[in-house]
């Protein structure tokens, strides 16, 4: 079996890619080794950047897959005081509240349902072959037996834990990485962000609250690297979202997942080797106070769209080839960001974590979006992701 581009990976990165390719008329397979329904129930993102909206109305596409209100403010919190900050709107495309889940779910229609595109779901033992002197294929298993698939590129949409990256051999990569010393515990709450996004610091330490979809929203609280469920049972989680947001009136609501995310920022370069390339999380990874992981893997998958487009239509591999160095300039400025956003939040909070000294400079740089247009602007720009 022969395909122009083999995909590991039916995450938002690999399933954008697709749909890409499969509109530009590119053949391509996807191999995802969940079933259809986890990739479906995932819930993890919830704004794509104007920047994202933009591509995936040049792509054609933004009325097919995107939906949702614009989101174009933050409620930036201290103490329990809250102050709006607008992200501003230069250029024509509007940063939209649109999870990651309903991108997937309409990214899986789009791709499978409408256009017929090749995507096989709960795949098994993925084997890449990536060597100069053969043609690079990807074998896996199913529940019809082995498989073989020969192609011209694989692209690696297969996150932290795939395989892709593992395939390339030790001694190409350097693994760029900052761990942050603590850790958010996510939860997924029947209950809607009635206001703007909330990003709170306090003395006792960070929450936001974030929209997913109509009815719940996602709660982050900063917690240790070493906290498990156990440490937080509901009671605790809803006293500390009233405590930390200073709202008595917050009431519990429905708990429907809790998950832990120790806070990292990772780089892995260079993005390719031989006919591989990397994308989203299987090439770098942002603690989500940026709410820039999503949006992150978006911007590879535009850039390595076009240069597969290049070099299958016109035989011409400069863009392929030059792949990493577009994407990393863009990818390191985000990861200042990051660094930035999650430095900030948490400084600015507990001084147990950073001691007085760094509380004062985080809430003085947090001030500063308020009492600044220039740090507004650059701040507006990243929130848009147009820089
Ligand atoms: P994924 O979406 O993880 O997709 C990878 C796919 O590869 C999966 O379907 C997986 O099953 C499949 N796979 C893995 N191994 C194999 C294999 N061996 N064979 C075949 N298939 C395989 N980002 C934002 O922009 N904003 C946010 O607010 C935000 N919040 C987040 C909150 C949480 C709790 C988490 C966990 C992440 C958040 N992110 C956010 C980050 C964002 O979700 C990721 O950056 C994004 O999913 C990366 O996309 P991806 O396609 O690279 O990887």
């Amino acid at each position: 079996e022969e395909t122009k581009v083999a995909i590991i990976g039916a995450g938002v990165a690999g399933l954008t890619l697709a749909t890409f390719l499969q509109k530009s008329g590119v053949p391509c397979v996807v191999l995802e080794r969940r079933n259809r329904t986890y990739v479906e129930v995932r819930q993890r993102a919830g704004v794509v950047e104007a920047r994202g909206v933009e591509m995936f109305e040049r792509w054609g596409l933004a009325d097919k897959l995107l939906a949702g209100p614009v989101a174009q403010t933050i409620d930036y919190r201290v103490n329990g005081v809250g102050r709006i900050f607008d992200i501003g709107d230069e250029g024509d495309a509007q940063s939209r509240f649109c999870t990651q889940q309903m991108l997937v779910n309409n990214l899986l229609r789009e791709l499978i349902d409408a256009m017929a595109g090749d995507v096989r779901f709960e795949v098994a033992d993925v084997v890449i072959t990536n060597e100069a002197d053969r043609r690079p294929s990807v074998a896996y298993s199913d529940a019809g037996g082995h498989h073989e698939i020969v192609c011209g590129f694989i692209v690696g949409c297969d996150a932290d834990r795939g395989v892709s990256r593992a395939s390339i051999p030790y001694g190409i990569l350097t693994r760029y990485v900052h761990e942050f010393g603590y850790a958010w515990m996510a939860a997924l709450v029947e209950a809607p962000v009635t206001g703007d996004p909330i990003m709170a610091v306090s003395d006792h330490g960070f929450v936001g609250q974030l929209p997913r979809g109509p009815q719940r929203s996602r709660y982050y609280l900063q917690c240790a690297l070493t906290d498990t469920a156990e440490d937080w049972p509901e009671k605790r989680i809803w006293d500390e979202i009233r405590l930390r947001l200073n709202d008595d009136t917050i009431q519990n609501a429905v708990v429907h997942n809790i998950d832990f995310v120790p806070l990292r920022s990772v780089v892995y370069a260079p993005m390719q080797y031989g006919n591989l390339f990397l994308t989203g999380d299987a090439a770098h990874m942002v603690p989500p106070a940026s709410a820039k992981g999503m949006n992150m893997a978006l911007y590879d998958v535009d850039v390595l769209a076009q240069a597969l487009l290049d070099a299958v239509r016109n035989q011409d591999r400069r863009t392929l080839d030059s792949y990493t160095d577009t994407c990393l300039p863009r990818i390191w400025n985000y990861q200042d960001f990051a660094v930035w956003m999650t430095d900030t939040m948490h400084d600015a909070g507990n001084p147990a974590q950073q001691g007085t000294f760094r509380q004062m400079t985080a809430r003085s740089r947090l001030n500063n979006l308020f009492a600044s247009p220039a740090a507004a602007r650059l701040h507006g720009e990243y929130q848009r992701g147009t820089n």
